[in-house]
């Protein structure tokens, strides 16, 4: 016979292990959230100041020295004292994009990072082609491109230009960023 204690821990242990994570990432749900962000900060060209939109949502941004240890981070959020912390060897756009990364889940998934900021305060670099597996990080990058390369822009200047490292000019952000964005536009033509 278990004892109930035992059988609260088994109960508690293999749930967290085989927990569905909410499935899907709600694309359309990001894409919405970054154009009310564009729309209710004003921004009418780009490139898009996120620095100055954080501060509009109450955050703090501090460029931090990582050290070799964490070079491979790129950026997090500590939600307590609502700051994002950047990894000051990273070049402007990386920059950019992780103040936009963590202000989508500041955003989108507040609860989720006050309860679990190890699994989604802390920002690596991993390509945007190889998404993370976990469908919270892909609507946080989602949200991060459609800020940074608001639909309506990115539509005015592919006009002009095709080239990808124009428009990463443009835009401020990676090549990676914009192929990321002229990939998810494709997609969705239709509507
Ligand atoms: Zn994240």
């Amino acid at each position: 016979m278990v004892e109930a204690s035992e059988k609260i821990t088994i109960d508690l242990q293999s749930g967290s292990n085989s927990a569905p994570v909410s499935s899907e990432p709600n694309y359309t749900k990001a894409v919405k959230a970054a154009q009310l962000v564009l729309s209710e900060n004003y921004v009418l060209a780009e490139p898009v100041n996120v620095r100055d939109i954080a501060k509009n949502y109450g955050l703090e941004v501090v460029d931090a020295d990582f050290g070799e240890k964490l070079s491979n981070v790129a950026g997090f959020i500590n939600p307590e004292n609502r700051t994002i912390y950047l990894n000051s060897g990273n070049p402007e756009n990386r920059k950019t994009f992780t103040i936009a990364h963590e202000l989508g889940h500041w955003i989108l998934h507040r609860d989720k990072l006050e309860k679990e900021p190890e699994k989604y305060a802390v920002l690596y670099r991993i390509p945007l082609g190889r998404l993370n597996q976990d469908p919270v990080e892909s609507e946080a990058n989602c949200f991060a491109a459609n800020l940074l390369v608001p639909k309506t822009y990115l539509e005015k200047h592919i006009e002009k230009y095709s080239d990808v490292d124009q428009l990463a000019n443009i835009f401020n952000v990676s090549t990676e960023v914009i192929g990321f964005r002229l990939k998810y536009e494709s997609r969705h033509s239709g509507n």
